[in-house]
């Protein structure tokens, strides 16, 4: 049996990354295939801890109540971790503060629950939208990408084929990408030739000993014997069934490793266990090269992977579905210009070399410490230390990714994407925006459009009307928020701004600019200079075709955002 299918965009890997992707086109109206090699979800809790961003993500796809429904924690449960050193029962510890300390700049809290969970509620949101078709249970076995569109051939269990074309296939398929490989794009890396243990288990002693703690959902042991690595525990459920991972020996199998002897130790104190699963991984941190080649896209961990120290992949990996999704929506709705999609590597790729080196550099100074400093040989010198780490840790944190350097946002002469910066409610060009109150009572990402929105606080009203022209020459869907500079909105500290479809601010002023079509020209890749990217985005170009092609769908020129639907 032979199928053949048409659409505008391919997305090979119904991971979380590869769903999101598909809700972001499938909202804005763009026709995209999924293709998903396993029908059933992986029983590994994995990635659970999402962020206050990405659950703005799940409010604008629309299942935020759901996501939030599907936890197997309760409500207010304290998300955050325990840092203890030699063991869990030793007798140094501390509990940073956790992501609430940046709660108030994200429209939505943060979260936790297992990924199968989270993946589990987007299949159901994308099975709900008309333009996106699903094919679980079937792989991506061969990828095609010329200067005319793209080609992927799928296999399912049975030997029947599918063969599948398309404007733009993306790469969602996970650290060893398929996609990534056939479309020739290289990876850099760091291999740390260290091999990690995963376990799932249940125990209800582990919980009941834990209680000399308060109350969170993950335990990090440092212990000198671990250079720098952690013995990691991880709640899956309020008080039986965790995750666990350690560095373990290269030669480490489920058959030679005594993990149960391992827990203990990292515990501190014998306890009962019952496994549910065992699994091995090697400790790398890569990169793609590019997360473009042509018509052929990478997100998620496809395009970049790591240790999950610190909970950047899964959250990294949906910010990249949503930048991409609305640049290739734009792109096929005809609005956004083709350098709009060099612009995705240009900001994205600069956030996880930063977020990639800060894993390694965490990693390189717990060795450091713990080298030299140890409670056996100079206690005092160590608990001195220790207290320094402990407040050290209590800093807000300055992870702050930021798109101040790509070429398609106003940002200050200069600039640069970066994941280091702080968090503010001032609005700055490149920088996500901070949710305030308007004067309705409704929040200002209750009003935020699809397409770009212009937040005009003064009372001149010819900035908005230059705007609207400007926009509607251009063709762009512009959303405008009226409303006055007072109360918290004040704290913008710009009069108008305007707001990309992903929630960060592209420009911000206080007066009518001289020409509103050259600032919205840039926000649209329509006056960019990609380094780099000029051969690739002139080929794309001539074999675009766009004014031909029929795979697209038909612009939204809307003003519709959630708050209208
Ligand atoms: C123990 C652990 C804990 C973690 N904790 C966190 C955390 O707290 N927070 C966080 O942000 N991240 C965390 N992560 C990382 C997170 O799990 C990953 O970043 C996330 O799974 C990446 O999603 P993805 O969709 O890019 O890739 P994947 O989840 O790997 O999905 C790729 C999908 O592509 C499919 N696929 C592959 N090849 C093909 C093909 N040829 N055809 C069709 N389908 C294909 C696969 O079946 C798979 O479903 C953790 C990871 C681990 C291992």
């Amino acid at each position: 049996m032979q199928l053949n299918l048409q659409t505008s965009v391919i997305v090979v890997g119904g991971g979380p990354v590869g769903l999101g992707l598909a809700a972001t086109l499938g909202q804005a109206g763009i026709p995209c295939l999924l293709l998903e090699r396993s029908v059933e979800l992986s029983a590994i809790p994995k990635g659970q801890n999402l962020t206050g961003r990405s659950l703005e993500h799940f409010y604008y796809w629309d299942c935020a109540d759901e996501l939030r429904a599907a936890r197997l924690l309760p409500p207010g449960f304290p998300i955050g971790g325990i840092t203890a050193y030699g063991s869990l029962a030793g007798e140094y510890w501390y509990a940073p503060p956790g992501r609430e300390t940046v709660s108030r700049f994200y429209y939505q809290q943060h979260e936790r629950l297992p990924q199968y969970l989270t993946e589990s509620v987007l299949r159901t949101r994308v099975a709900a939208l008309d333009s996106v078709v699903t094919l679980f249970g079937w792989s991506a076995a061969d990828v095609g990408v010329d200067d005319d569109g793209v080609r992927v051939t799928a296999l399912d269990a049975s030997g029947a084929r599918c063969e599948i074309t398309g404007a733009y296939v993306v790469g969602c398929d996970g650290a060893r990408s398929m996609v990534r490989e056939q479309a020739g794009i290289t990876c850099t890396g760091s291999d740390f030739d260290q091999r990690m243990v995963l376990a799932v288990f249940r125990s209800r002693d582990l919980d009941t000993r834990l209680g000399r703690f308060p109350p969170r959902t993950t335990y990090r042991v440092l212990h000198p014997e671990l250079e720098g690595y952690w013995w990691f525990f991880g709640r899956v459920d309020p008080a039986e069934t965790w995750f666990f991972h350690a560095p373990v020996p290269k030669d480490a199998t489920a058959a030679n490793l005594d993990v149960h002897s391992l827990i203990e130790r990292a515990a501190g104190f014998p306890l009962a266990c019952t496994f549910q699963h065992v699994g091995f991984w090697d400790l790398r941190v890569d990169i793609a090269d590019s997360y473009q080649r042509g018509r052929a896209f990478l997100a998620g961990d496809a395009a970049h992977s790591h240790p999950p120290y610190g909970a950047y992949g899964l959250n990294t990996g949906l910010e990249d579905a949503v930048n991409l999704g609305w640049k290739l929506a734009a792109v096929l709705q005809k609005w956004g210009e083709l350098a709009l999609l060099g612009s995705y590597t240009a900001e994205r790729r600069p956030i996880f070399v930063e977020t990639g080196a800060a894993i390694i550099d965490g990693i390189a100074s717990d060795r450091a410490f713990l080298a030299r400093y140890n409670p056996d040989r100079d206690r005092g010198e160590f608990e001195h230390a220790w207290s320094g780490r402990t407040s050290g840790e209590t800093a807000p944190p300055s992870y702050e990714p930021h798109y101040e350097g790509s070429p398609i946002v106003w940002g200050p002469a200069g600039s640069r994407s970066s994941v280091h910066g702080h968090h503010t409610v001032e609005a700055r060009a490149g920088h996500h925006l901070a949710p305030v109150p308007l004067s309705s009572g409704r929040n200002v990402f209750e009003e935020l459009g699809r397409g770009y929105t212009l937040i005009a606080l003064t009372g001149d009203r010819r900035p908005v009307a230059a705007f609207r022209t400007a926009a509607a020459a251009l063709g762009i869907p512009l959303r405008v928020i009226v409303d006055t500079f007072a109360a918290e909105r004040a704290a913008y500290g710009s009069r108008l701004i305007l707001v990309r479809p992903d929630q960060h601010a592209a420009w911000t002023g206080n007066d009518l600019p001289a020409d509103p079509a050259t600032v919205l020209r840039r926000v649209v890749g329509g006056a960019t200079d990609l380094a780099g990217g000029a051969t690739e985005l002139s080929a794309l170009r001539h074999g675009l075709g766009l004014e031909t092609n029929d795979l697209t769908s038909e612009p939204d020129k809307g003003q519709g955002g959630r708050g209208g639907q």
